[in-house]
């Protein structure tokens, strides 16, 4: 990925308080309630988590021993492998398979890692076309857009949109009926199915010891973007492994009721090898490209728990700053609190060094996260990072040293309590809606809360004595 031209701060104040981000506040708050509900079904998910944490950072500490099992695995039943060193590199694979084939059309299904690749660019430029099979993917392509969620690629568009963009792009009547519209799509869809040279897709998981890949969707287009095709390529983070088939169960058991709340996805997709001897259908050539891009230089790091993430998306619902902003104020398709930490961490830090402040510290991803990473302090350890290297905001060292004053003087620290106080009793409603000079930025965006009228210190003598 290359240094983003934008910051943070300049995209998310171009999206905050737009109708898509209200739409992405809806979709986010609705999809944490369904997780709540699919937590609160299921009393062994507390028990699951903590399984599913031990596993996936096993796995990724013995990453080395799992990837040589599963490449051999793989190879054992007639599939092959390529370790990609990165972006360029995955994507001259894709485009020789796709050239010795003749390939003219490649379905894809929902895969965040080709999105990191920039797969879809790499390939129209030799004349391919490639079209996305995901509902929301295809929704997003058709829109020119990016996705702006991980699991919910278009949850920043309404329905009307949704009809908007199929009438002029599709030449259809405008409807907005979710059955409508679904099935505009499908009929699209299914002629290229039947027609693609080459199906293309992630893998939420490989399994280690049987070279299986794992896909797991609602729609059903990751099956026939499977098998349909005569060639398969799946493209997969090097550290999304699993040792055996027992703990690919474990994932599954907290993965769907994590990002949606079902108890399973409505298909979940295990790929073992191309088409064999007597298959009634699949694929007669089975690629598996291994991706690094950056991985290998964050394991062992301040940040290689992020290597455990399994993208259930329920940290970018619950946060605060995710939920105002949406994932296109992100600079890569990894948004909300795994994004924050993933892509500084996998690319550059320069360039995205305000990703690491774009959080509260709330907390409220450690607390849905199904593999319970502790975000807030991968955040810090990459502000560490960003403080060291002198790139931290210009404003946040002179208030540290105005903070370091106040907190290590007793007087100090009262009389700034005290004024505080008299700006508290100034404002009645206790909130600033605009603060002149540089304070206008904050309030730009948002209210301010002001201090309460009777600092505590007060308030305890007051109440307790001395
Ligand atoms: S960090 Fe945790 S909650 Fe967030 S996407 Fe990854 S697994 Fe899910």
């Amino acid at each position: 990925m290359s240094t983003p031209v934008t910051t943070f701060v300049e995209r998310a104040s171009r999206e905050v308080n737009t109708p898509k981000v209200r739409a992405v506040d809806a979709g986010a708050r609705l999809l944490t309630a369904k997780r709540l509900k699919g937590v609160e079904e299921y009393p062994a998910m507390d028990s699951m988590r903590d399984r599913a944490r031990e596993i996936r950072l096993h796995t990724v500490a013995h990453l080395d021993t799992y990837l040589e099992q599963f490449a051999e695995a793989v190879e054992a039943v007639g599939g092959k492998v390529f370790f990609a060193r990165d972006a360029d590199e995955a994507n001259g694979y894709i485009r020789r398979v796709a050239r010795d084939a003749s390939a003219e059309l490649i379905v894809k299904s929902k895969s965040m890692v080709t999105e990191e690749i920039g797969m879809n660019a790499a390939l129209e430029a030799d004349g391919v076309q490639i079209v996305e099979t995901d509902l929301g993917e295809f929704i997003v392509q058709l829109a020119n857009e990016r996705p702006s969620h991980i699991v919910a690629p278009v949850m920043h568009k309404t329905r009307q949109d949704v009809g908007e963009l199929f009438a002029r792009e599709l030449d259809v009547p405008y409807t907005e009926d979710p059955a409508e519209l679904n099935k505009i799509a499908r009929q699209y869809l299914r002629q290229r199915f039947l027609r693609a040279d080459i199906g293309v897709s992630g893998a939420n998981f490989g399994v280690a010891s049987t070279g299986s890949i794992c896909l797991v969707t609602n729609e059903g287009n990751g099956r026939l973007t499977t098998t349909a095709p005569r060639i398969h390529i799946a493209v997969m983070g090097m550290e999304r492994l699993v040792p055996t088939p027992g703990d690919l169960g474990v994932m599954l058991e907290i993965l769907a009721r994590s990002a949606v709340g079902q108890r399973l996805t409505v298909y979940t997709n295990v790929v073992t090898g191309p088409r064999r001897p007597g298959d009634p259908d699949g694929p007669d050539e089975f690629h598996v490209i291994i991706l690094d891009n950056g991985r290998s230089q964050v394991l062992g790091g301040s940040t290689s728990e992020i290597l455990a993430c399994i993208r259930c998306g329920a940290c970018l619902n619950v946060c605060p700053v995710y939920r105002e902003v949406s994932g296109h104020a992100y600079s890569d398709v990894y948004s909300g609190p795994m994004g924050a930490v993933l892509v500084p961490s996998l690319f550059n830090i320069e360039g995205n060094e305000q990703l690491p402040y774009a959080s509260t510290l709330c907390g409220a991803c450690v607390d849905v996260c199904p593999v319970r990473i502790e975000i807030p302090d991968l955040l810090l350890a990459l502000r560490q990072r960003v403080v060291e290297d002198g790139d931290a905001f210009r404003w946040l060292g002179s208030a540290m040293s105005a903070y370091k004053v106040a907190a290590t003087r007793p007087r100090a620290w009262r009389a700034a309590l005290s004024s505080g106080a008299l700006f508290g009793r100034a404002v009645r409603s206790g909130w600033v809606g605009r603060l002149p000079g540089p304070g206008g930025a904050w309030t730009d965006s948002r209210d301010l809360q002001m201090p309460a009228k009777e600092p505590f210190h007060d308030w305890w003598r007051r109440n307790r004595g001395s």
